[in-house]
């Protein structure tokens, strides 16, 4: 078995104090060694993006035999060598900014170590994959210069076509997508089109394929149809651009929605979004796609860049 570091680029928790983050266990039971985790997103209000960011820190600081909540890659080395967990926290939106860029390096010494800026409608940032996306803005654009400066990882998940090209045209830093599948397989307005998938390799970034469902057109057997979708962008980008956002849910049986939520705002009827639909694969798939890699002939190296290496040079070039 490989010793590269396994790297989960996204997945997600209920976003309330006082849970069990326990269910992290089978990410390394499964052989992950990092997990970034979700902590608000713009439907959220600030005071439940704090409230969650206070908890998952606590409760990290009081496992840590198990979890080490990390800021550098050191420290990802570190956990590993120890046999721990390496989890770090991402934004998906931008409104707990709350129109200041300031916050960036609030959030960055907070925890978080990866962010996309746009949860699928717009706001003032830019254009969300689920709305009419007219581009980055002005005051967008500030944001993205803070996220590099900050040694924030610039994410494109959820994001519009246009705008998340004009994000990675004003990157310096390489620009990845944590969670997202190619358009060209399954056509959903969360999957990303083959001109963001070339621009996202040209920055030399990262695309993480995603477990859900309703995303790779898969009922019960993700492996194949994940396999698929990686192998759709190793043929178009190579290996050196591709990786893992498992995006599951652990929902624990809790609601963490917020009171007075649209969910069909932020969650359109034509994107077909319902429960059942998105679910999807567990972080026990990791061993399935990579037999899934091997039978279509992917050597070990390929398999240890896709499931962690690419991440760790995009978290090299951008935790500075
Ligand atoms: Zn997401």
């Amino acid at each position: 078995m490989s010793t590269a570091i396994r790297w989960d680029a996204h997945s997600c928790l209920p976003l309330l104090s006082g849970i069990d983050m326990g269910a992290l266990r089978r990410h390394k039971k499964s052989g992950f060694d990092f997990v970034s985790i979700n902590v608000g997103m713009d439907m959220n209000p600030i005071d439940q993006v704090m409230k969650t960011i206070a908890w998952f820190r606590h409760w990290l600081s009081q496992h840590p035999d198990e979890f080490q909540l990390v800021d550098t890659l050191a420290d990802v080395k570190a956990a590993k060598a120890a046999g721990k967990l390496a989890v770090a926290f991402d934004l998906e939106g931008s409104k707990m900014l709350l129109e200041d860029v300031a916050m960036v390096e609030v959030y960055r010494d907070l925890g978080v170590r990866q962010a996309h800026l746009i949860y699928n409608r717009n706001n003032t940032v830019g254009g969300g994959c689920h709305d009419e996306d007219s581009g980055l803005t002005a005051y967008g654009r500030e944001v993205v210069r803070a996220i590099n400066r900050a040694g924030i990882m610039m994410d494109c998940s959820h994001n519009g076509e246009r705008t998340s090209l004009d994000i990675m045209e004003t990157s310096e830093k390489p620009v990845i997508f944590s969670h997202a599948n190619a358009r060209a397989l399954i056509d959903h307005q969360r999957n990303i089109t083959d001109r963001q998938i070339d621009a996202c390799a040209a920055t030399g970034g990262v695309i993480g394929i995603n477990g859900i469902r309703l995303f790779l057109g898969a009922e019960d057997k993700f492996a194949e149809p994940m396999a698929n979708h990686i192998d759709y962008m190793v043929q178009r980008v190579g290996p050196d651009h591709v990786g893992i956002g498992v995006d599951i849910s652990f929902d624990l049986g809790l609601d963490d929605h917020p009171k007075n939520e649209d969910r069909a705002f932020w969650w359109p009827p034509s994107g077909r979004y319902n429960r059942t639909l998105v679910g999807g694969a567990g972080p026990e798939v990791l061993p399935e796609i990579e037999q899934q890699l091997r039978n279509r002939g992917y050597g070990a190296s390929d398999i240890d860049k896709i499931f962690g290496l690419n991440f760790l040079r995009v978290a090299e070039q951008s935790w500075t």
